[in-house]
């Protein structure tokens, strides 16, 4: 990707704006949690999955991107609950909450149970369409974030990287961490060249990320 795409915005038409509104307004349930290989529900409906570091505001973009307060729990406490989490939406996919990476440096056991259950998950679910990998923007990409894109390349599943928090960058770091980003992940054949910045607290970029989504 050349730099100046990298940092070109992103355009939809009006349409694609309204199918992503509609199909992000449909009930959304939560499903099933797995904290175990074994307890992962059988490959049913295209998934869409969230992955990120602990605190990057995954949780909080779920809930804006379904227009709900309380549907991925938003919480400070990383790495709280070490589950995938399956949400239906609309009856038509499932959203999946990966949880975070990069946790509990305190017990190297849950780490490799953790990195194991998000392997098998990621090598083996047919019905995964992409994973949204996703970024804080004060901090751009980590060691742990290639890591991960480097997983989802070799297992070949698409990504798609959001830049998290953008409210609290002014637009030209903001602009500068989305070039940045948009650099980085261009080694990857398996990401999407478009770099979503995104603030979950003020809804900025929702719209785009859901007719994205929806499109896929
Ligand atoms: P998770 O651990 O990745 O699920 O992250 P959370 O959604 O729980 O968010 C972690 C912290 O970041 C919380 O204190 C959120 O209120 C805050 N946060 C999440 N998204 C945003 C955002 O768009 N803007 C701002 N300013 N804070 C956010």
């Amino acid at each position: 990707m050349s730099e100046e795409e990298a940092s070109s915005p992103l355009s939809f038409s009006a349409d694609e704006l309204k199918q992503g509104e509609r199909w992000f307004r449909q009930d959304c349930v939560f499903v099933a949690g797995a904290a175990t290989t074994s307890r992962i529900p059988e490959p049913d409906l295209p998934e869409i999955a969230f992955a990120g570091r602990s605190n990057v505001g995954k949780s909080s973009l779920i809930n804006a991107l379904t227009f709900r307060k309380g549907l991925a729990r938003a919480s400070n406490t990383p790495g709280r609950t070490q589950q995938i989490k399956f949400f239906n939406l609309g009856g038509q996919m499932n959203l999946v909450d990966l949880t975070c990476y990069g946790y509990a440096v305190d017990s190297k056991s849950k780490v490799q149970e953790w990195g194991q259950m998000i392997t098998d998950y990621l090598r083996t679910r047919e019905t995964l369409k992409c994973v949204v990998v996703l970024v804080d923007s004060r901090h751009g990409l980590k060691p742990t974030d290639h890591q991960i894109m480097q997983m989802l390349d070799s297992f070949e599943v698409p990504f798609v990287v959001v830049m998290t928090k953008g409210d609290k960058l002014n637009r030209y770091a903001l602009a500068d961490v989305h070039k940045a980003v948009g650099e980085g992940i261009s080694v990857y054949p398996s990401a999407f060249d478009q770099v979503f910045p995104t603030s979950a607290e003020k809804q900025h970029g929702m719209p785009e990320l859901r007719a994205f989504l929806s499109g896929l």
